[in-house]
Order: structure tokens, then sequence, then C-alpha cells
């Protein structure tokens, strides 16, 4: 079938599921709405996400009830019908029957003797249950003061002696409330697949070229998608696991990589060829060694920016990791190469406390910085203005304010941004026009270490250096878990480190959606801290986002400059600010916080020479799996591996960075947390297809370039940086 006749062929695999026997508009509308799922298509792409084995008939005597599921084999022996306090009532008895909570069913096996409970479908079971009758029963067991029972389980017809057993693995589809309401069970669910699967395996479609398939030993679609939702056996349900895990990884990579490839095959970008005395000056008379990892990346960059094309690369490395100074170097080599640099941060405060730093740093250089933000006065401006222009300024520290109409550089040759700060189009391309005719180098740089594994997909289109080593002699935060009730000793401990000159920082959570209770809560801390830390003995300064910005730049202020003892914030000041003087991190709340982020906040404190300590106040209802996340803050102070843990223990999908980047796309079978090595292996994969083939425009190719226009794999505006 060519292409043409395929167009011309009534599919299947286009189909709206409302015409899958059972469903129907109603249930159509009500699938479209829970699963996002409208043709039968889609629908075969909405895989079971865990098998149930149905190969195994259990003896009720080897039944311990903490089982996930069992099958048995069993014969009714009683059914009774109880109503409200236990009360038994008469099968017969029609007035009674309303009053019916309970149907309790006993079955025994040669081995035993278990309950079945229903508490819903009486009638129905009632009358299928009959004493003495055979049949397969399958659910989640459990024992109640030690009797076993199942609530609810499927009941099927008994197998005829001797036969081979239902096909083994069973898939569990995903679900909602809704779905389950409304009739789409998992039984539904599996029904609904076959038949989606009967009439559409003949018209699938290979989604990957033969010789994809056979270079990475992986089976055909049809092969998968059939066996993923029916299993043969175990052996083809990993076959097809492996398949489509792999299709879903590389097509991802294949199309972040391409605009990858295009940038850095097709723009030029400006060429700074040349290490020059700025860089070296400031080089040569470093108070300290530079790590092996700052060494590596200031390498990377420089290759990159001397390469002739244009630069986009993320630059990750723990808090006080020093990418400052990989910063500072890297405007160097602009400047060196007779370009300018300017460095945008996402606040004033940091603004200044980068600019502060910087300043200090270029002494030895002569090179010019100055700092463009939103409370530059109009004089500092037409200064700023004048010498951006003529050149004489050669890296520029600022807020967004770097990016208006009126600021014009002689020969923008280097943008960067820090802490992940991302652009939309329009100030994106406004930044981009004020290179020398072509778009300046671009780098990145996030203090919120990602797994690896998220960073190839998050940030899938850009190089990635990564700085994975602290300068040394850092002395790691000491980490406690405190419950709320013991909040006295906090203060106590407070108050001792205050005397000793340290200040103290106080965090609440503000999550948006809790917005009103969490600033209550803020503020309430606050005042019972102004109660236990009174004037004019102690100073406490508190600072959130509804604030304005002048008072909450004066308090900020207040605590930086060691006027305030005691700063209560929300996450405000999670990014960036540096009080060397503060030796202590109290988080409230810590359970609500994520690992990452409160990886963040405790990097706020220990950047001095002190001893500093971080406190993670719980509530009294904290469970189990939020103490094991806050007890990890306190065995690791290592951010990646904080990451790996966060994203094991909560998925890709709630992590800090991911959150306010974005995952590209939805990954429907594929794990980010488990799949590590494979998403290594199929990102490789593509890198060499499009080494060969950038374009994708080889007719051998032309199945995955069809493949990457399909919506799924269409993210070429993703890429929010370039
Ligand atoms: P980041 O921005 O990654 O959080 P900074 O660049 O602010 O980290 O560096 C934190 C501190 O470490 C700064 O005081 C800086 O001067 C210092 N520093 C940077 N690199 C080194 C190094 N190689 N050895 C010792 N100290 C360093
Ligand atoms: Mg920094």
């Amino acid at each position: 079938m060519t292409e043409n006749d395929y167009l011309y062929t009534v599919s299947n695999l286009d189909s709206d599921i409302q015409y899958l026997p059972g469903v129907g508009p109603k249930r159509a509308a009500l699938i479209k709405a829970e699963l996002g799922v409208s043709t039968m298509g889609d629908l075969l792409r909405v895989y079971p996400f865990r098998y149930i084995d149905r190969s195994r008939i259990w003896n009720i005597a080897e039944i311990a009830g903490e089982e996930a599921y069992v099958q048995i084999r069993a014969r009714v022996v009683s059914r009774t019908l109880y109503g409200p306090n236990g009360a038994v009532i008469p099968p017969g008895d029609k007035k009674l029957q309303y009053a019916v909570k309970r149907l309790s069913v006993i079955v025994e096996d040669a081995s035993g003797q278990m309950e079945l409970v229903f508490f819903k479908g009486f009638k129905w079971n009632y009358a299928k249950l009959v004493p003495d009758s055979v049949f397969v029963f399958f659910g989640k067991p459990s024992a109640f003061n030690g009797r076993l029972n199942m609530v609810h389980p499927e009941i099927d017809a008994p197998l005829p002696e001797g036969s081979d057993l239902q096909s083994g693995l069973t898939g569990v589809y995903p679900s909602t409330e809704k779905l389950q309401s409304g009739g789409v069970t998992g039984k539904v669910m599996c029904k609904m697949q076959s038949a989606a699967l009967a009439l559409c395996l003949p018209e699938t479609r290979e989604t990957l070229p033969e010789y994809v398939l056979s270079e990475n030993a992986l089976c055909g679609l049809a092969y998968a998608i059939k066996n993923i939702h029916f299993p043969a056996d175990q052996y083809a349900l990993q076959k097809a696991t492996r398949r489509l895990k792999f299709e879903e990884l590389f097509l991802l990579q294949l199309s972040l990589l391409k605009q990858k490839f295009i940038r850095s095959h097709g723009g030029p970008g400006l060429v700074m060829a040349k290490v020059g005395d700025a860089f070296n000056s400031l080089y040569g008379s470093l108070p300290f060694q530079l790590t092996e990892a700052q060494k590596r990346v200031i390498r990377e960059i420089f290759e990159d920016m001397r390469s002739g094309h244009q630069m986009n690369r993320l630059l990750q490395g723990d808090v006080g990791s020093g990418k400052t100074m990989v910063a500072v170097l890297s405007a160097l080599l602009a400047v060196d190469n007779g370009y300018q640099a300017c460095i945008m941060a996402p606040t004033e405060v940091l603004a200044r406390q980068h600019f502060a730093n910087i300043s200090k740093y270029l002494r030895p250089t002569g090179v010019r910085c100055a700092i463009l933000t939103g409370s530059s006065t109009a004089k500092e401006r037409r200064e700023l203005h004048a010498g951006l222009e003529d050149g004489s300024i050669g890296i520029i520290v600022g807020t967004h304010a770097l990016i208006e109409d009126n600021v014009v550089f002689k020969a923008l040759g280097l943008a960067i941004i820090d802490e992940q700060h991302r652009f939309g189009v329009d100030q994106r391309a406004k930044l981009w026009a004020k290179g020398p005719g072509c778009a300046p180098h671009v780098l990145v740089m996030t203090a919120t270490p990602i797994p690896r594994t998220l960073a190839m997909t998050v940030y899938g289109d850009l190089d990635v250096s990564i700085i994975d080593e602290l300068p040394p002699g850092r002395k790691p935060v000491k980490t406690a878990i405190m419950s709320e009730g013991k909040i006295a000793s906090v203060y106590a401990f407070m108050r001792k480190q205050i005397a000793l000159g340290r200040q103290v920082f106080v965090v609440y959570p503000l999550i948006f959606e809790s917005e009103k209770t969490d600033l209550a809560n803020l503020q309430l801390g606050y005042e019972d801290i102004v109660k236990h830390f009174p004037q004019p003995d102690y100073r406490v300064a508190i600072v959130h986002g509804q604030q304005t910005n002048e008072v909450k730049n004066f308090n900020m202020d207040a605590f930086v400059s060691g006027r305030a003892d005691i700063l209560v914030s929300t996450t405000v000041i999670e990014v960036g600010v540096d009080v060397p003087n503060a030796s202590v991190m109290v988080i409230e709340s810590a359970q609500r916080f994520g690992l990452s982020q409160l990886h963040q906040l405790r990097g706020r404190v220990g950047r001095g020479a002190d001893e500093s300590y971080c406190v993670l106040v719980h509530d009294y209802k904290t469970g189990k799996e939020a103490r094991a996340r806050l007890e990890l803050m306190c065995r690791t102070s290592d951010g990646f591996e904080i990451a790996e843990e966060d994203m094991k223990m909560r998925g890709p999908g709630d992590l800090e960075g991911t959150a306010q980047s974005g995952m590209p796309v939805n990954l429907s079978i594929a794990s980010l947390a488990r799949d590590g090595l494979m998403l290594a292996e199929a990102r490789a994969y593509a890198t060499r297809i499009l080494e060969a083939d950038p374009a994708l425009q080889d007719p051998r190719n032309a199945l995955l370039a069809r493949e990457l226009r399909k919506s799924k794999y269409d993210i070429k505006d993703y890429s929010k940086i370039s």
C-alpha cells in the first residue's frame, strides 16, 4: 500500500473510541476527559502500568493475607446476607432486602476456607454464588481477626479440568475515580483494548526504520503493542516493554538533539578564539586554585565560544560550587576578544550581590564593570548607556532592566543568565538583537542539581556542563530534625548562636494552592518569634512575596547588612542570597518542601568559616515517608544524590526545576527515574544518526522525520533559552 492508498482507506486507528463495542458517546467523552484519549490509535498507546499474574492458583491455606493479589479455585459453602448490626436477613424477605449491608460467602478448596465479602451487587452475586458451585475468584486477600477474606473478588467460570490457565498476565491500566464510577473499570478497559487491538493491529504501521530495529535488537511495533496489552508470557512482555520505552526515549532525544544539531551546524556564532590579558590577569591572581571541575567547565565553554557556532550551554553546579568564578572567567574571554558580556540575575538583591563579588574579582584586570537594575537613577542610566554603547563597559551585571530597548551594546558577545531564569520569546529576541549582527553566546547557570536523565530531557536541546565538586575545606551543614513540639529548644539554640554574633534564617512554606493559610502561618510564626526574641535585644526582619519591592529590599538589606539577627521569610530567599554570617537555617513545616528545595535552602548557610546548622521542623502529623525524606537530608549534602532520591520518591514531574521549566513531553512508558541507562543509550544512538543525517533527509530516515512531525515529539518551540 502506498501513502496515497492509505489516505483513502478508512482507518480504524483514527476512528473514535465510541465505536468500540460497549463504549458509546457518553463513555467515550468520559475517557477523553479523563485520559485525553479519543481515537483507537491513542487508546492503544495507553499502556498498563502493572500486570497481575493470573497464571497461578493458590491454595487457601498458603495465603497469608498480605499478598497483592491471589487467585483461588473454590467451592461455595454458604452465603449469608447481613443487615445493620450484623442481623441476618433471610434471602426471601422482600421487605428487608433494602436493609442488606453485606453479603458474606464462605468458600473452600481442599486446603481450607475463606470468606468473600460484597458491599454491593447483592442480588446478582447472591443468585450467582449458589452453594456447591465452583468458581475461580481473584482479588486482594486480607486477614481480619485471624480470618482470611477477600472483598469484591472478580468471579470467573471455573476452568475445565486439565485446561491451561487463563493467559498469565493481566494488565492494570491507569484509572481515575470518575472512570470507575462511570463504569470504565479495569475489566472494561481490557475489553476495549482487546477490541481496538483486533481492529487496528492489521493497520499498525512501524514507527522505527528497519535498521533501527535490528541495530538495537528491538521487536516490531505490532508485536509490541499486542504484548504490552496482552502479554503472551513474561519474555514477550519484556520485549514489548523494551521496544516501547526505547521508541519513546529515542524519538524524544532525536527531536531535542535535532534542534541542537540544526543550531550548532547551521547557526553562525561569534568566534572568540583568543585567551588574552584580562583572562590571564585574573587567572594569575586568584587567591585559590580552581577545582578540577571548574577548569573542565571553563574548557568546555571556551571550546564553544571559539567554535564559530552559537553557544547554548547550561551550567549546573551546587550552591557554593563556584559558578560565579566560571561566569567571570567566561565573561573575560569575551572581553579579550573585543566583545562585551552581560550577567543577568532574577532579583535586584542578587544582582547587587553579584556586582559586589564580580567587581572584586575584576580589580586586577582593569575591566570596567557596571550594574543596571530597576532602581538605577536616570543619571546613572545615562552614564551606563553611554559606556555600553562606546564599549568602555566590558561587563554589565543587572536584572531584567538589561533587556530594555534603550540599552544598546557596542558588541554584546556573551549573555550569562543566573539561576535558570527563563525568558519568554520576545525577551529572548530582544536580548539576541543586542548582539553585533549575530546572536550572543548564551550560558545559563543553575544551582538546582537535577538528575542527569532529567537534564538530558528537560535541557535535551542544550549542552550541559556540570560542576560536580565543591572547593576544598567546605564543612557540611549540621542538620537535625525536630518536631514542632520542641520549638522551645530550637529557640534556645537560636539564642545561643545569636549571642555568638551569628544570624538566623527562619523559613516558612508558601505553596500556591494554600497561599492564604501559608501567609497566615508565616504571620503567626513571625509574631511568635518577635515574642520570644523581643527588642531591643533582638531584631527580627520579615520578607515575603506580598510586600512591595521597596519593603522587601529594605528588610532584606537589614539582614544582609547585619542589622537584623533573624530573617523570617517564605522561600523568596531560596535563590542565591549570600549572608556569610548566617549560621542557622530553621525550616518550618519542612515535610512540605521537596528535597531539592530543602537542599537549596540549606545552601544559604555554611558559606562562612563558622560551623553552621539546619533545623528541619516538622508537624505532628508527618508520615513515615516524609520523615524518611527528611532523614536523607541529615545523611547527605550532595545535591545530585538528593535530586536523584527526590526523583525516585516523587517522580520527575514534581521536582523543582521541572515544574518551572517543564518536561517537553509526558512520557507514557519510560521513566526517567528508572530507565537512565536506556535513556543514555537512546541519546547516543540518536546522536549517531543525526551526525550522519542532521536534517533526517535520507530516505531511510523518512519514518523518523514523519514521527517527529507528530504532535507528541514536535517540540521545536520547546527550547526556551536560545
Ligand atoms: P555558586 O555561585 O556556585 O553558589 P560562588 O561562585 O558564589 O558559588 O562561590 C562560593 C564561594 O566559593 C565564593 O566565596 C568563591 O569566592 C569561593 N570559591 C569559588 N571557587 C573556589 C575555589 N576553587 N576554591 C576556593 N574557593 C572558591
Ligand atoms: Mg551563585
